[in-house]
């Protein structure tokens, strides 16, 4: 086979094959459970010697679907509630496709006026969703991790700045700590943005006033008057109890003390798109820098995040290259998103962005947040129900904090008898959820945030955590 010059007829084909394999695998989907054990050996069909000649277009596919098909992860069906991680709406998915169809080069401007100009709507688009200022300066990122970094990148171009450093020029050197305040719920990928920032992933200073790590504060007041510049991290949506960070007074707090407040709305930023749970994430629109997931609440295909600053001329500062710091004016239309953010080329990300935006409008969106509440609420109802599930955790959002004990039980067998649960669903397969540390207690905290979920599932849920928990405390 070898040189793919002769491929040029199996290109189409082999789209062809995977768009007639879509049908029944999506059809599928809602009934699949999460992973079938009895197709896990089919990974060891991927491994083997590198080919010096190769198989070809149509038989490498048919290979990949083969095994992709069957021995993958569920994760986009309906009852993966392990981590966070949303599904992919159809108009998301299918944008998906067309972005490796016209394999856009969406860093540069010249190289896709296309993909720059999607990315310019889709970037108003969401801050009109999330009613965060449109005069915030934004960029698409592979992820919240990459829009943590972003954020804190131009945070840490402030603070030097307010020591008389150009950071981007001159680096770190000569500079003391930056002082960095959260509560318990910071994430870890906070800590890696700083962690390669240079900045130390330990700078930061979590001011507490609870085992669950809610925020002091009075104690943060404390800590910001006398630690000169600093920067405050919010964290909308922890992902263990699903509490929030007070972001309001956060805001007052950095605005009082002339901080840096970037808040960390991975997934709790969609919040923001119901009346119902808008209270979570009031004061967002006061921060310097918001970071967001589009592959968890928005549903859109891995890998999807953005980035919103709000002194538009901190992302070119911070991450011009090529000694230009870059400012596009607000109604240019020339934009290098290359300039704007971590990476140089880039997919076209912003098309399945664009796409499910375009196809539910914020009515669809809004209405997924509501169904998601609602499911979690009615976990939440069977949790309570139920003499052997004990709730954790108050229900903000989709987050449900909870644990196995049967009557009786003894309190110091339950981090075990939750740890063996948790292990025994994911191995079960029909539904997944995994556990946590919460208040020193060990917890199973599903996380429901996929287009698909029903009421079903959630059934299905309590009722394999209560069957299978059963069997563990009976046997132990
Ligand atoms: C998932 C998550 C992140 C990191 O997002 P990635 O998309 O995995 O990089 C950051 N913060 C919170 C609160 C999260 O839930």
């Amino acid at each position: 086979m070898g040189d793919p010059l002769n491929a040029r007829e199996d290109a189409a084909e082999a789209l062809g094959m995977v768009a007639r394999a879509a049908g029944p695998y999506l059809d599928a989907l809602p009934h699949l459970p999460v992973r079938d054990a009895t197709h896990a050996h089919l990974v060891e069909d991927l491994d083997g010697p590198l080919p010096d000649v190769g198989d070809g277009t149509i038989a490498a596919i048919a290979d990949l679907l083969r095994i992709g098909t069957r021995a993958a992860t569920h994760s986009s069906g309906p009852r993966f509630f392990h981590f966070v991680v949303g599904g992919a709406t159809p108009a998301a998915q299918a944008a998906d496709w067309v972005t490796s169809l016209l394999d856009q080069a969406a860093g540069l401007w010249p190289a896709s006026p296309l993909a720059a100009r999607a990315e310019t709507v889709v970037l108003r688009w969401l801050k009109e969703l999330f009613g965060l200022p449109e005069s915030h300066g934004a960029v698409l990122t592979t992820s919240a991790t990459a829009a943590n970094l972003t954020g804190l990148a131009c945070a840490r171009h402030w603070w030097a700045g307010r020591h008389g450093v150009d950071v981007t020029a001159d680096g770190l050197v000569g500079l003391p700590r930056m002082p960095v305040f959260s509560s318990g719920y910071v994430h870890p990928s906070s800590l890696k943005a700083l962690q390669l920032l240079g900045l130390g992933r330990d700078v930061v200073r979590t001011l507490t006033r609870d085992d669950a790590g809610r925020l002091d504060v009075d104690a943060l007041d404390r800590a910001l008057a006398s630690s000169g510049p600093a920067v405050l991290i919010g964290n909308a949506g922890e992902v263990n109890g699903g509490d929030f960070d007070p972001l309001d007074e956060m805001a007052d707090l950095a605005g009082r003390h002339g901080a840096w407040l970037h808040v960390d709305g991975a997934f709790g930023l969609f919040a923001a798109l119901s009346p119902r749970t808008a209270g979570l994430v009031r004061g967002v629109e006061r921060a310097d820098s918001v970071a967001a997931d589009g592959h968890k609440w928005l549903n859109v295909p891995y890998e999807s995040g953005f980035a919103f600053v709000r002194d538009r001329s901190a992302l070119g500062r911070a991450f011009g290259a090529w000694n230009a710091p870059y400012l596009p004016e607000p109604d240019e239309e020339f934009i290098n998103y290359n300039n704007l953010g971590p990476e140089s080329s880039r997919r076209a990300r912003a098309f399945p962005i664009w796409a499910t935006l375009r196809a539910y409008g914020r009515d669809g969106h809004r209405a997924m947040v509501e169904r998601h509440q609602d499911l979690a609420l009615r976990l939440g109802r069977r949790i309570t129900e139920s003499p052997d599930l004990e709730l954790l955790a108050p229900i903000t959002a989709f987050i449900v904090c909870f644990r196995y004990r049967p009557p009786g039980a003894p309190e110091e067998t339950l981090d075990h008898l939750n740890r063996e649960l948790g292990e025994a669903l994911i191995e079960d397969g029909r539904v997944y959820a995994g556990t946590t540390v919460y208040r020193g207690m060990v917890a199973l905290r599903p996380a429901i945030v996929n287009w698909r979920t029903t009421e079903e599932d959630i059934d299905l849920l309590a009722s394999v955590v209560r069957q299978l928990g059963t069997r563990l405390h009976r046997t132990s």
